[in-house]
């Protein structure tokens, strides 16, 4: 009797270490996208579930590298390290491709266009980009999300077309900084085009500048070590732009392009 204990035990153990292994091995069929899910269209929360164009794109992307696609919302300024570290799959955040983030991470190939826009209150003071300068003299305050290209911009020195540190207000995400606007804690928003027009469609009295910061591309942050999961991914957008797919999604979220 007791021996047979002792075999039903080491079945156990076995049965135990073959399910935890086969754990383990599930992460292959998995693809994990890190975002922050508050900058709509792009990525955002209705209830739980995530919705917007990123999400959209990586489902289809997961769906052609035959993977479940998992996403982890956090903050925007730890996607990039958490890519890096290979905590995550890749980064898909309406995220602009820059040089200096070209340092840390691969970048897939292009899958839409960003302008960088300006939110005021309506009847502001500020009324076109060279006004920001003014307000910035006479005291005010510039709201961006932390970490994003806005941040990089506005608190560059004067001398590189920036308004400098001292005068920016960095918020975790671009609805915390359109309510610091909201609230006249800062005379305005630098902010990617399709998030300050939803952002202005939630909250009353506020618009947009007609006069256009700069024009950045997006696409997909991926481990620089992971060369496979970005030729996998670059084939997949590829195959998703030619067959119309991509142009439905963003057509679906943004009715006027
Ligand atoms: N496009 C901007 C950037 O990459 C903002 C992205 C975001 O806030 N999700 O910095």
């Amino acid at each position: 009797m007791k021996k047979f204990i002792k075999f039903l035990c080491v079945i156990m153990a076995v049965a135990m270490t073959v399910s935890l292994a086969s754990c383990g091995g599930s992460d292959e069929d998995t693809i994990t996208m890190a975002t922050n899910a508050n900058f709509p269209p792009y990525e955002y929360k209705e209830g739980d579930n995530f919705k917007g164009i990123d999400v959209e794109i990586a489902t289809e992307i997961a769906k052609k590298l035959g993977k479940k696609l998992e996403i982890a919302d956090v903050e925007f300024g730890s996607i990039i390290g958490g890519v890096q570290s290979g905590k995550y799959d890749m980064g898909m955040a309406g995220m602009t491709v820059t040089d200096e983030r070209k340092k840390s991470v691969n970048f897939s190939t292009t899958y839409a266009t960003g302008i960088q826009s300006v939110i005021v209150k309506s009847g502001s003071k500020v009324k076109s980009v060279d006004d920001i300068a003014k307000m910035v003299k006479d005291g005010g305050k510039i709201g961006v999300q932390q970490d994003t290209t806005g941040d990089i911009y506005a608190s560059d020195t004067p001398d590189n077309g920036g308004y400098g540190e001292d005068n920016v207000v960095r918020y975790k995400n671009g609805a915390d900084a359109v309510q610091a606007l909201v609230t006249d804690k800062v005379g305005c928003v630098i902010i990617d085009n399709e998030p300050a027009k939803s952002f202005v469609k939630a909250n009353k009295g506020l618009e947009i500048l007609n006069t256009e910061f700069t024009v950045e591309d997006y696409a997909i942050a991926i481990a620089k070590d992971n060369n496979d999961l970005l030729k996998d991914i670059n084939k997949a957008l590829d195959e998703l732009k030619k067959d119309g797919t991509i142009d439905k999604i963003v057509a679906k979220y943004i009715p006027s392009k």
